[in-house]
């Protein structure tokens, strides 16, 4: 990154944290309590640096491929979150190298990640339960009444550490503020967190809010915000691959 873009970075991460402050104040809540994850994905490993130089200590890709050529490129420097569906498949390849997998939405993928990380003998990996909160068969996460089967069988495997939820709005109408649409079902995961956390007391995270929504899920208890493009500006068309330098 040359230094114009490296201002650039620094005036949209103080437009972030401010924007993240004020949501705070409007609550009554404690910035301290709202952890920033800059979203990376298409962005060439150098933007990840320039990220961690400014200070973000959270970065978190969508794509397992992608995730892990930026942790190679890159070093496990910053904290990784996987954000992004996971498949059994890549299961091995992901325990142990990510601080949190966001994408927990199936009891066999629970079993999975156990018990990988059983085998590797290092800490249990930690994971969010994605939540489907609007129930559209087409989009990725637990139907919320399947929360608690999911909940209470990632409670029995070993090497797995269940620490909240997390949700992605829909996507707004056209011409709406994407705040008032997300609102509800940040709401709505809000609750279903609090009541989980009366069974298991470690489900206190809730990752909610991007770019266009991270008022509403500040107003409603995010834990986590996952920020890309106020960070980063849009994203180019497909993945980052080794050996390209895309934004
Ligand atoms: C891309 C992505 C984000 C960031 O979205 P922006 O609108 O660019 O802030 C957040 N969460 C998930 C799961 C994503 O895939």
């Amino acid at each position: 990154m040359n230094a114009a873009d490296t201002d650039a970075l620094a005036v949209r991460l103080a437009g972030v944290h401010e924007r993240i402050r004020t949501a705070c104040a409007t609550a009554g809540r404690d910035p301290g309590e709202v952890r920033l994850v800059a979203v990376t994905k298409t962005h060439a490993p150098e933007a990840c640096r320039a990220l961690v130089d400014a200070g973000v200590l959270d970065l978190g890709e969508n794509r397992v491929q992608e995730l892990l050529a930026k942790i190679q490129a890159v070093g496990e420097g910053p904290r990784w979150h996987l954000i992004g569906p996971l498949q059994r498949n890549k299961v091995r390849a992901v325990v142990g190298r990510v601080v949190l997998i966001h994408s927990l939405d199936r009891p066999e993928l629970a079993t999975a990640i156990g018990r990988r990380a059983h085998e590797a003998g290092g800490a249990p990996q930690r994971a969010l339960v994605e939540v489907n909160v609007s129930g559209d068969p087409r989009r990725a996460g637990c139907p919320p009444e399947a929360l608690l089967d999911l909940l209470r069988h990632a409670s029995r495997v070993e090497g797995l550490e269940v620490v909240g939820l997390t949700v992605i709005a829909p996507l707004p109408p056209p011409g709406t503020d994407p705040n008032d649409g997300a609102r509800p079902h940040f709401a709505s995961v809000r609750e279903m967190r609090d009541a989980a956390r009366a069974e298991w007391p470690r489900v206190t995270e809730l990752s909610m809010g991007m770019s266009a929504d991270l008022e509403a899920a500040v107003a409603e208890g995010a834990t986590i915000v996952r920020v890309g493009t106020s960070l980063l500006g849009e994203r180019g068309p497909g993945p980052y691959r080794v050996g390209e330098e895309v934004g």
